[in-house]
């Protein structure tokens, strides 16, 4: 069984004193929730502070992204080992808007893969079609296209300590959410093109998170599809009601 995963990205928003505000007020309106794994991932600023109101409660911290490298001269970015010694037991990677701002590749994002698996880190990996692509019929061709490149050659080992989110772009921050089949219907392929790279026991082990405009009203119908395992939540993550009222979803 997987245990569902609500993952909050904050994107570029909260100071620490903010953030912190949030996590207290969801502490206290999750407090109940059972079999449900629950993750904040603030901005870099926020880490410290968010991870010290977190302690003692069962609420997982993770970050955004990284780079690459051990350490070295790499001016403004941050080490997977130092999210790691700041308590981050998750990162996100690859999500659409590091790929259209920052210009990420497949190959950089799977550098960032191994790069946080090495340290201990699980992997948020993201993928996801545009607008376009979906109205052109090539959402397999593109998600199946990225999924190749974030596993392939990946130890089973390995492979079963990863997370996917499948966050359509269009979904996104515009308030359109996928229907439930829509998600279900591409979930279930990622799962056959992790079982393709894994075997079918490491796929059916990894979670996938449906991300793109959930709230409270949407979370119990696509949670409850068979290959949907939690979601990468954006916008109503920033308030601790509309979080809480997604975790609560059961
Ligand atoms: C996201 O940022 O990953 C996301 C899914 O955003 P939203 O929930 O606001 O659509």
């Amino acid at each position: 069984m997987r245990t569902p995963l609500i993952a909050g990205n904050w994107k570029m928003y909260k100071t620490p004193e903010e953030g912190v505000d949030l996590v207290r007020g969801l502490i206290e309106q999750t407090k109940d929730v059972k079999d449900v794994e629950i993750l904040v991932c603030p901005p870099f600023p926020c880490l410290a502070a968010v991870g010290e109101a977190l302690s003692g409660s069962s609420i997982r911290l993770g970050a955004q992204n990284l780079y690459p490298k051990a350490e070295g001269a790499y001016t403004g970015e941050v080490s997977a080992g130092m999210l790691k010694a700041l308590g981050c037991s998750y990162v996100i990677l690859g999500h659409s808007e590091r790929r259209m701002y920052f210009f990420e590749t497949d190959a950089f994002i799977r550098e960032k893969t191994d790069a946080a698996l090495d340290a201990g880190l699980i992997p948020i990996i993201c993928v996801g079609e545009s607008l376009e692509e979906r109205e052109q019929g090539r959402t397999f061709d593109r998600v199946g296209y990225q999924m190749d490149r974030a596993v392939q050659g990946m130890s089973p080992d390995r492979a079963k300590n990863v997370v996917i989110a499948y966050e359509p772009i269009w979904a996104i921050g515009t308030g359109k959410t996928a229907t439930d089949e829509q998600a279900q219907e591409v979930h279930a392929f990622i799962r056959e093109k992790l079982s393709v790279h894994h075997g079918k026991e490491v796929a059916e082990a990894i979670r996938i998170l449906y991300g793109g405009s959930v709230k409270p009203a949407n979370a119990a119908g696509l949670m409850s599809r068979p290959d949907i395992d939690g979601g990468l939540v954006g916008g109503a993550s920033l308030k601790a009601d509309s979080f809480a009222g997604i975790v609560n979803y059961k």
